[in-house]
């Protein structure tokens, strides 16, 4: 029996990323309010927010700091634009930060409300760069299989997940997708990483010659991809496809909407993987999903291109109503200084060998194939033969269950296709709350294999 508020839920909203069917049985969980890495639901149980909501709120729920920015801005100015030349303040102070964070020269910032809304501008760009250029036929882009870069008609071309695909007609032409750089999947049997990731090099530069490199464009990457799966990739991988990249005059466009900000104890998750990308996407932690903000870096060759279509055509055909709002900006303002003031990039790098101890230990569970993680991000892999690393059936949804019961044991992640599991706290994460995350976590994969037997 559904509570008043869940029936009424049921009754109304559309869920993103939810079984439409199984929802109307079970309902929704209702949150009301959140301090540190704690939400409460309507009934006032506590949950550890393991997933930092959706890999976003780095800084932990009721940080008062970030309240009032966005309560100062409101009271000064709400709405502002910067179409047409008009500008305000919090939008030129947070471009001139992140002008300075960047971990790749960069010209300009342009910001978006969404991280779809700032791969999708990627996309347009490379296009409209290629356009400038001369080059009309190299317009095709690459990602990976079970990437994820958000679901617009383009994005979600991008991603590499079927269930973005399925019946919706997509990818549309022009989008490729090379292999998913997972070892414990994709290796064969003995391979060491580096001769995976240097198979996987091999690959995509088949790709891209029989593509023909004069049509491919780009190649997108997460450094370590999310909802794919929290998958880290294997040593030497990003050197080894960057020469490849480098070699056809491919761009690198790096989507660090979830790594960047911290997430693997660099400003930047490319800083810690070796990606030297020509331009770079980012969201959520930079207001720590306080409010929506995106954007994305453009570096100097992309922005004299711009300049010229300017010349060519009398403006920039590009924008959108919210882009650059200024109260997300005073809220992102107000977060990078926390960030820097609080040392939380250094902080998450000091909390990393304990996490990630934590998570490896769970590779001892007899339900788990693999345990790995990077920085203050972990993907577990749940198998019904270790030693085959046979899947469990799809419809069994069994890494579905085991979340249902770290829910129960007041613990949020968040399962994946391929009954993976990502926890992803926030950044502000205490030693003794990682401990209680995985003591929670062992006790749902506990109750999951009581389940199965
Ligand atoms: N790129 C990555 C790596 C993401 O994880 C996400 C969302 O989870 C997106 C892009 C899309 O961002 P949004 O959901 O803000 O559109």
């Amino acid at each position: 029996m559904l509570s008043n508020i869940a029936a009424r839920d049921v009754e109304t909203l559309i869920h993103p990323y939810t079984n439409l069917s199984t929802f109307r049985e079970t309902g929704p969980l209702v949150l009301e309010r959140g301090h540190g890495v704690w939400v409460y639901d309507t009934d006032g149980r506590p949950y550890l927010e393991g997933m930092a909501g959706l890999w976003c709120t780095a800084l932990g729920y009721g940080n008062e700091e970030l309240v009032e920015a966005a309560a100062e801005q409101m009271g000064r100015l709400p709405f502002a634009h910067l179409f047409s030349g008009r500008s305000h303040d919090p939008a030129i102070e947070l471009a001139e930060t992140l002008k300075e964070l960047m971990p790749v020269p960069t010209s300009k910032i342009f910001f978006t409300s969404s991280g779809s809304e700032a791969n999708d501008a990627q996309v347009k760009l490379l296009w409209y760069m290629n356009n400038a250029l001369g080059r009309p036929r190299k317009k095709k882009i690459i990602a990976r299989r079970k990437g994820y870069h958000g679901v617009t008609v383009a994005t979600a071309s991008l991603t590499g997940l079927p269930a973005n695909h399925a019946d919706w007609d997509l990818p549309i032409a022009g989008f490729l997708h090379a292999a998913c750089p997972h070892h414990y999947r994709g290796a064969e049997a003995g391979e060491s990483e580096e001769a995976y990731s240097q198979r996987l090099a091999a690959e995509l530069e088949a790709q891209i010659l029989a593509e023909d490199p004069d049509t491919v464009a780009a190649f997108f990457a997460e450094p370590v991809m999310g909802a794919g799966g929290a998958i880290v990739p294997p040593a030497g991988y990003f050197p080894a496809i960057q020469a490849v990249l480098d070699r056809y005059d491919v761009r690198l466009v790096a989507d660090e909407v979830i790594c960047g900000f911290g997430r693997l104890g660099t400003w930047f998750g490319g800083e810690a993987l070796g990606l030297r990308p020509h331009t770079l996407s980012f969201a959520k932690a930079l207001t720590s999903g306080y409010l929506p903000l995106g954007g994305i870096s453009i570096d100097e060759p992309l922005y004299r291109a711009m300049l010229d279509e300017s010349v060519k055509l009398g403006g920039f055909g590009h924008g959108t109503t919210y882009s650059g709002h200024p109260v997300a900006c005073a809220v992102a303002n107000r977060a990078l200084h926390i960030y820097r003031r609080d040392r939380i990039v250094e902080r998450a790098a000091e909390r990393a060998p304990h996490f990630q101890a934590a998570l490896a230990r769970l590779a001892d569970h007899p339900l788990v194939g693999e345990a790995r993680g990077m920085g203050l991000i972990g993907g577990i892999e749940i198998v019904a033969d270790k030693p085959s690393k046979r899947q469990f059936e799809p419809k069994a949804a069994v890494a579905a269950r085991c979340v249902a019961f770290a829910q129960d044991e007041g613990l949020i992640v968040r399962f994946l296709a391929g009954d993976r599991i990502a926890v992803c706290p926030p950044l502000v994460i205490e030693p003794d709350e990682i401990d209680t995350l995985f003591e929670r976590l062992t006790r749902a994969l506990d109750r999951t294999a009581a389940w199965i037997a």
